[in-house]
């Protein structure tokens, strides 16, 4: 879909280190560095209206691809058009994570001509957010999935960068993982 042309504010933030090109090795548009972004720079802030899930699942597909879910059961949607910080796209070795439910970040210093992405598990836990992925990045899941986020790998990579809602479930699998391990006190020799 094409980036706007008119003057209109747009819902979006997008770092005017960037720009909005055609991917070589995809299907469709990419946001792509023109300059040096540094690690922990802001890139994207987004915006659009909040909807719960059946309003999401039902928008049209060229606006449903561009949903980010920001709780257990709400969902941030484009407005009636693509604003160019909704065309970011995914990759399974991303260089650019979330800080908080609406603002991306870079995870390291990203260099002119890179393509900024960020892993979309780190966001969506919705069945109708899934699909299938062809990131060429090693290693590629093939399939981005709702579980996703429950991935060693991908809470790995993506460390401190989960939307707040997914942290939270983080945290509790973790703290249920705790009390399950015996406490090396009752283990005496
Ligand atoms: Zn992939």
């Amino acid at each position: 879909m094409d980036a706007p042309s008119d003057n209109k504010p747009t819902a979006n933030h997008l770092s005017p280190k960037l720009t909005v090109r055609l991917c070589k090795d995809k299907a469709g548009q990419g946001v792509f560095a023109v300059e040096p972004v540094e690690a922990g720079e802001v890139v994207a802030v987004w915006g659009g209206r909040i909807v719960p899930e059946d309003i999401a699942a039902a928008l049209p597909p060229n606006l449903r691809r561009y949903v980010v879910q920001v709780e257990d059961d709400q969902y941030l949607a484009p407005l009636d058009r693509v604003d160019p910080a909704e065309l970011v796209n995914h990759c399974c070795l991303p260089n650019c994570g979330l800080r908080g439910q609406i603002t991306l970040v870079a995870l390291r210093r990203i260099e002119p001509g890179e393509e900024i992405t960020f892993d979309y598990a780190t966001t969506d836990s919705s069945p109708f957010l899934e699909f299938d992925c062809a990131c060429v990045k090693k290693p590629c899941r093939n399939r981005v999935s709702m579980n996703d986020w429950q991935r060693d790998e991908v809470q790995a990579v993506n460390r401190g960068h989960f939307s707040p809602y997914l942290q939270r479930r983080i945290d509790k699998a973790e703290q249920a993982e705790e009390k399950a391990r015996p406490s090396p006190r009752s283990q005496r020799g």
